[in-house]
């Protein structure tokens, strides 16, 4: 049996820029084939059973020939394999897609193209330079300048690209950047043309280095302006003052420690992306099955002899539907057992079960939280507290005052657990960032008296946060106002707005 070769561009650095396609094909492929540009959050769109095979060129690693990285697709697709080659922005832009896809189709190996977005685009496009506009050019053309044009054996014809009506890109010109300058210049292209150069562009570490033919060069030398970068050549250049807008973003560049649990972390590192900050994912701590486990999955189990059941998180509400699943029932299970969810995360997992709670607090505090619930129950009525087994609520406590038969039953529990790196991960960020206490505390154990002298700005999502942060010894820079990852990403923009 054959399988099949899918030809995937990754887009320009941005993981937000990958096509719903390619993630698709990402995500049912059993063997990836990358390279160093891709971006940590699009390999992670692979399922954990995907062989993952890095041919790129990173210190250390051995890289792969382009005919071995060809041969292994072939050898790879011949063994009935469902392959993913992943490339850096499109597939045939300067990506030698072209040699792949005629090898695969010489050996008689299906396959498929699934188009990139090109840094030729994205990178002007996230610098604020519009690639055609009207005031300005009526073409663009995109070109390699890997080949030196001193050298006598050029293919570009440098009569037709000194032309002051269409905007150059040069992808891979940063080595040949005089001589291809030389050659504008000598065509005809006036000095006074303005000249982009974007380097890592759509990433956090974009960086642009505007001047005009007659001083590009120079100004590279002297701010040693280095690869991957594209060249823009135009008038068009000129509109980046205006229409600037990633690089304009407060968090913009900023690299960011995410201390929450590995799974929870990844929706706040696609905000950042999207604001153009670096995520650094660092976990402090993990959440695991509860220390008494024949009490959660009875609870469970018995799920109708409440009258009300309290998830005070969405790790709680993962909880209960794991051990549901497990004894292979479903959400009909609650009958018609109300629900109370605390916080709008804890609500949407809810929903995504089909669920909608019967009671979302407006606020949360535990008084408004056992007002609400002291309202919607009677005396005598069970009513479930199911939750982090570390949590010192008083909930209980003023519900049991009022005759209500609490039981509290531990959902997961959440441990201290760091990665070795913790320490430079996080001497090696501007912010560092904590979602609940116990993420606080076992960071500043881990880091001991270092913690301390973080230059770094401290967030936190809440006020409970901030105080077992102060607690341990740092000093609290931002506290959201909104108890959600998009509170906090909104204050962490507020602060750095006034800075
Ligand atoms: N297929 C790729 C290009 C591969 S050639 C694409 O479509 O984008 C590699 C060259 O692409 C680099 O030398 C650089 O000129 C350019 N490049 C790739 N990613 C880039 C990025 N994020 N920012 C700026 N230039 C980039």
């Amino acid at each position: 049996m054959s399988g099949k070769v899918f030809l995937v561009g990754a887009g320009p650095g941005d993981p937000g820029l990958l096509t719903l396609k390619a993630a698709r094909a990402i995500a049912a492929c059993d063997v990836l084939v990358y390279d160093y540009l891709a971006a940590e959050p699009i390999v992670a769109l692979a399922s954990a059973a995907c062989e993952k095979i890095y041919v790129g060129k990173k210190a250390g690693a051995h890289t792969l020939s382009q005919r071995e990285i060809t041969e292994l697709l072939v050898r790879l697709g011949k063994e009935g394999r469902r392959v993913v080659r992943l490339k850096g922005g499109d597939v045939f832009v300067f990506a030698r897609g072209g040699e792949e896809a005629q090898a695969l189709h010489a050996a008689g190996v299906p396959f498929e193209i699934v188009p990139g977005i090109t840094s030729a685009l994205a990178a002007p496009a996230y610098a604020g330079i519009p690639i055609t506009h009207r005031d300005h050019n009526t073409s663009f053309t995109v070109a390699t300048g890997h080949e030196d044009p001193t050298k006598g054996f050029s293919s570009l014809d440098f009569a037709k690209l000194a032309n002051p009506a269409q905007t150059l890109v040069f992808l891979m010109a940063m080595g040949n950047l005089a001589g291809i300058v030389e050659q504008l210049l000598a065509h005809g292209l006036r000095p006074e043309m303005p000249v982009a150069i974007v380097r890592e562009g759509t990433k956090p570490t974009q960086e642009t280095l505007v001047a005009t033919l007659g001083t590009i060069v120079a100004e590279v030398e002297r701010t040693r302006f280095a690869a991957p970068a594209i060249v823009v050549i135009g008038e068009v250049v000129r509109e980046r003052e205006g229409i600037r807008w990633f690089d304009r973003h407060p968090l913009f560049g900023k690299r960011v420690l995410i201390t929450r649990p590995l799974r929870a972390s990844d929706e706040f590192a696609a905000r950042l992306w999207e604001v153009g900050a670096q995520p650094v994912i660092s976990p402090t701590i993990a959440i695991e099955p509860p220390d008494d486990e024949a009490s959660a999955l009875r609870a469970v189990r018995s799920v109708r002899s409440y009258r009300w059941i309290v998830f005070t998180s969405a790790n709680g509400v993962d909880a209960f539907f794991t051990r549901l699943t497990a004894t292979q029932r479903d959400a009909r299970a609650f009958g018609d057992v109300c629900i109370a969810a605390v916080g709008p995360k804890t609500a949407q997992a809810l929903a995504t079960r089909g669920i909608e709670p019967d009671y979302v607090p407006s606020h949360y505090v535990s008084e408004a939280l056992a007002a609400g619930l002291l309202e919607r129950t009677k005396m005598g009525d069970c009513i479930l507290l199911f939750g982090a087994q570390e949590a010192r609520e008083t909930l209980h406590e003023t519900l049991r005052a009022k005759g209500r038969l609490v039981d509290i039953v531990a959902a997961y529990k959440t441990v201290p657990r760091h990665e070795p790196s913790l320490e430079d991960d996080a001497r090696s960020c501007d912010i560092w960032t904590f979602a609940s206490a116990s993420a606080v505390r076992s960071f500043a154990q881990a880091l001991g008296n270092g913690a301390r002298d973080g230059a770094q700005i401290v967030a936190c999502i809440g006020p409970v946060t901030a105080e077992a942060a102060r607690a341990c010894g740092l000093r609290v820079d931002v506290v959201a106002e909104q108890y959600t990852i998009d509170g906090l990403t909104d204050a962490l923009r507020a602060h750095l707005a006034l800075a």
